[in-house]
């Protein structure tokens, strides 16, 4: 019975969506909200199986072509992070149903297969890329590592061949998976110092775990980033690079910390020969209240988490929401956060809370149920994660 209640759960959330769609509420809904702006979010595309192992982080070109398409021609006026800011400080006219599309990491696969299918349509967009993985120039190990072991398809291992991770685990638990993970990624840190001898290594992994190490097409580079002169190249169609981040994670609480990070960030993508950098991303979604007076005393205009929401004039250039869309997210669900219902649904429920527990109500407005980034497990407090890598 417990089973069944999430696929029924979600039926009757995408059934309420049909009829709410079928008595205009979504027409309804984006006029309510033309004058708000949307803020999107992708990662990497697709060389082959990658969306059915993690939807949120690997996203096909025809879905982002799909989504484009709808919202095209329901009168979405695709701007730049930049003239979307402009707009909410009223320093360029306003247009309606303004959407910003970005990207996170620096996937080459986002400039090889999703920012082509966008400039194709004409549609701006934003990488957030973090360099210390760009500056590895590898295969992202751990994404690599838990797509085999997703591929492998098994539950339960017992690893014997090398003693860097001999072991048995148990896949469903997460601390287990993350212990296998960690001792991987070890163990190639150790082993290997070029991409050919980090390509082996994941190779004789996936073996070890009755993977065939050439089915991970580590060829194509589905797992790895870009290079310096393909960010060069992104820029010159329309997609411009922006800050992640280096070591692709925030650290919390420490002000110190975050500035030194974001420096290295800037400054490895600065020699890179990219300029103008002035937006940044939380990695992971994860981010406190020091971020703002760091972002600020930098000169960082706008910093994106993965709340999901519209954004006003009022909204926080620094907490700016967004929509992070991908495989999983049901076209009904699609349509019904680009055209505002779930953020006015948000503001019904706040509302509702506020008047049953007073201001003391800790709940924060992206929490409930609705939006489905909310799935990724947000933390209450004033953080919304969405770590996709692990
Ligand atoms: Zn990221």
């Amino acid at each position: 019975m417990l089973s069944i209640m999430p696929g029924l759960k979600r039926a009757l959330k995408i059934g309420a969506l049909s009829g709410a769609r079928l008595l205009g509420a979504f027409a309804i809904a984006r006029f309510a909200t033309r004058h708000h702006v949307r803020i999107m979010c992708y990662h990497a595309g697709t060389v082959g199986d990658e969306s059915r192992y993690n939807p949120k982080l690997f996203c096909s070109a025809e879905l982002i072509r799909e989504r484009m398409q709808w919202l095209t021609r329901r009168g979405f006026n695709f701007v730049s992070l930049d003239q979307a800011l402009n707009t909410l400080d009223a320093k360029a006219p306003l247009r309606k149903l303004q959407t910003a599309v970005t990207f996170d990491d620096g996937w080459f696969t986002t400039a090889d297969k999703l920012v082509p299918a966008l400039s194709g349509l004409g549609i701006p967009s934003t990488l957030y890329v973090t360099t210390e993985e760009y500056g590895r120039g590898w295969p992202v190990l751990g994404v690599t590592i838990r797509y085999a072991l997703w591929k492998s398809g098994q539950q339960r291992l017992a690893i014997s061949d090398n003693p860097a991770f001999a072991g048995e685990y148990d896949l469903a638990s997460t601390s287990e998976l993350n212990t296998l993970v960690d001792k991987v990624v070890a163990w190639i840190k150790q082993s290997a110092t070029t991409r050919a001898e980090a390509c082996a290594c994941l190779e004789s992994f996936a073996t070890s775990v009755g993977v065939p190490g050439e089915s991970l097409l580590l060829a194509t580079r589905r797992f790895d980033f870009v290079t310096a002169e393909e960010m060069r190249d992104l820029q010159a169609q329309g997609c411009k690079v922006e800050l992640h981040g280096h070591a692709h994670r925030y650290p919390l609480g420490d002000a110190r910390g975050f500035q030194s990070d974001l420096q290295t960030c800037h400054s490895i993508l600065t020699d890179a020969g990219l300029a103008g950098l002035a937006h940044y991303c939380y990695p992971g979604g994860s981010f406190d209240t020091i971020a703002e007076h760091v972002l600020a005393r930098m000169g960082v205009r706008s910093a994106t988490t993965c709340k999901p929401g519209l954004v006003t004039s009022a909204t926080s250039r620094f907490y700016l929401p967004r929509f992070l869309d991908g495989g999983s997210v049901h076209q009904l669900e699609f349509e019904a956060e680009m055209s505002g219902v779930f953020h006015l649904l948000r503001g019904v429920l706040a509302w509702r809370e506020w008047k049953l527990f007073g201001p003391s109500a800790q709940r924060p407005l992206w929490d409930a149920d609705l939006g489905t980034a909310s799935a990724l497990g947000n933390s209450a407090g004033g953080s919304a994660t969405a770590d996709l890598w692990g």
